[in-house]
């Protein structure tokens, strides 16, 4: 077991073990890689091979598989040893990336950054922590609820004045 053997590995596995070191749920990677559970668990395998470490139990819940990997974890906390060979992520492309609205070549490319750039990857890991609920969903019907009010009030006005002239 090197300290380098995070800095080894692919950058896929690379980023799962920094992304899971920086708080970030295995939910969060596959969203961030658009990979299944399993390739994120194949990516955690690999890293924790690469550390000697034993691999999870085949079939392990997410409770076992995040204590299985623990070790990798452990290690991936300490500070890259490799720095990146591209430019840090443009705010957009930060929340692109973490959205998972990112694909293919341009999606490991910034990923593999992520890996080796603690300040990226805090902000990505920031971006996933307050993106996951709903009030965004919640603030259009809100403002529905408010429209339809005032449209009822103005149509009961509106008969209210009509008796009030036909009859009044
Ligand atoms: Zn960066």
């Amino acid at each position: 077991m090197s300290d380098a053997a995070v800095d080894r590995l692919p950058p896929a596995a690379r980023f799962c073990a920094r992304a899971l070191a920086a708080g970030m749920a295995p939910a969060d990677l596959a969203r961030v890689l658009r990979a299944d559970d399993t390739t994120i668990a194949k990516h955690l395998r690999v890293g924790l091979a690469a550390i000697g470490a034993p691999p999870p139990p085949p079939g392990a819940t997410e409770t076992a598989l995040l204590a299985a990997v623990e070790p990798l974890v452990a290690a991936a906390r300490r500070p890259p040893g490799r720095t990146p060979s591209t430019t840090c992520l443009s705010d957009d492309v930060s929340a692109a990336l973490a959205a998972g609205a990112l694909d293919g070549p341009l999606l490991l490319a910034e990923a593999e950054h992520v890996a080796d750039c603690p300040a990226c990857l805090e902000r990505i890991a920031s971006f996933t922590v307050t993106e996951a609920p709903a009030p965004v969903a919640i603030a259009p019907r809100r403002g529905l609820d408010v429209v339809v009010t005032i449209v009822c009030a103005l149509v009961v006005a509106v008969l209210l004045v009509w008796f009030a002239l036909r009859w009044g």
